[in-house]
């Protein structure tokens, strides 16, 4: 069987290994060895035209279904939890938690229900919802298994590595948020982050506020393409007598969109992060649907005071 193997960043160090196992089997394979964001950018375009039979995927779980042949190998992180002790101190004000993850240590949170019931504290697990599949689990664009459950908690906790998971859960929540980081052994609280990242998006909307050309961003990867979006933004920023055009790329490259020097804003339809995360990276403010739907509405206020006095 041709194969094409494709991993996320973090799994790329393995590829070799898993490559030559597979070779062992009696297969062809290739290696993707585009940039990976998660099961949203499967890499269809690079199997087809290496004519693969099937596309392997490690490291997420389907985000939806494709007319190619995908298998998805999960990976499960054992991480330790030996860390969970520093955070029943700064838990102590709260008596029910909701408890996230990512899909890799999704496999743990029985032990980590265990645990924190053993100290006195009611879990909570959201359910699958979106594109996550599991109880407790979120994605960094699906955060609904913490978002319905924030009226009935009175404190969140985050298992797992780095903020792209966390953020996109404490942005979306009204609660207490702690992030237990196992593999750095640290635990904090990073509410204040709520304060930071809409003072960002109130910056964006106030310096896209003098913009007359957007430029839509559309990719082509599976899971984010949306052109229905895109062309709904292109209307209303017309509509509002400004103009628009729709950018098409597979993963954006910042350094290019700075070059395209006649728009003074961006707008994004791709993986809804990119307009929180990478928002700093181009020269133009880089917003989401919501954020220009607020600039397209304050610019007609502004307007209609102006005619006004
Ligand atoms: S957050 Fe972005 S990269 Fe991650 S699964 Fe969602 S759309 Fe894909």
């Amino acid at each position: 069987m041709r194969l094409l193997l494709q991993f996320p960043e973090g799994l790329k160090q393995y590829a070799l290994t898993y490559a030559k196992k597979l070779e062992a089997q009696g297969n062809e394979v290739f290696l993707s060895a585009s940039p990976t964001f998660g099961a949203c950018d499967l890499a269809l375009d690079e199997a087809r035209s290496i004519g693969a039979d099937k596309l392997i995927h490690f490291g997420h779980a389907e985000f939806q279904k494709v007319d190619f042949d995908v298998e998805y190998v999960e990976y499960n992180v054992d991480a330790p939890l030996g860390v969970l002790k520093e955070a029943i101190p700064l838990l102590t004000p709260y008596k029910t938690i909701g408890l996230v993850t990512t899909i890799q240590h999704v496999h743990q949170l029985q032990a980590l229900r265990g645990f924190f019931e053993e100290n006195g504290k009611e879990v909570v697990l959201g359910r699958p919802y979106g594109f996550a599949k599991k109880e407790g689990q979120i994605l960094g664009c699906d955060v609904g298994s913490a978002s319905t459950i924030d009226r009935k908690v009175d404190a969140f906790v985050y298992f797992g590595g780095g903020m792209f998971h966390p953020l996109g859960a404490l942005l979306n929540t009204t609660k207490p948020f702690l992030a237990i980081e196992p593999f750095a052994n640290k635990v904090e609280f990073i509410d204040y982050y709520r304060k930071v990242y809409r003072g960002r998006s109130k910056g964006k909307i106030l310096r896209a506020l003098k913009a007359k050309r957007f430029g839509i961003l559309l990719t082509t990867k599976n899971g984010q393409h949306n052109e229905a979006l895109a062309k709904i933004i292109k209307e209303r920023v017309e509509k509002a007598g400004l103009e628009a055009q729709i950018l098409v790329a597979n993963t954006f490259d910042f350094t290019s969109l700075d070059n395209m020097l006649e728009f003074d804003a961006f707008v994004n339809t791709a993986c809804p992060r990119i307009a929180i995360d990478d928002a700093g990276r181009t020269r133009a403010p880089l917003l989401s649907a919501n954020e220009l739907m607020d600039v397209l509405r304050m610019k007609s206020e502004m307007l209609q005071q102006r005619q006004q006095s």
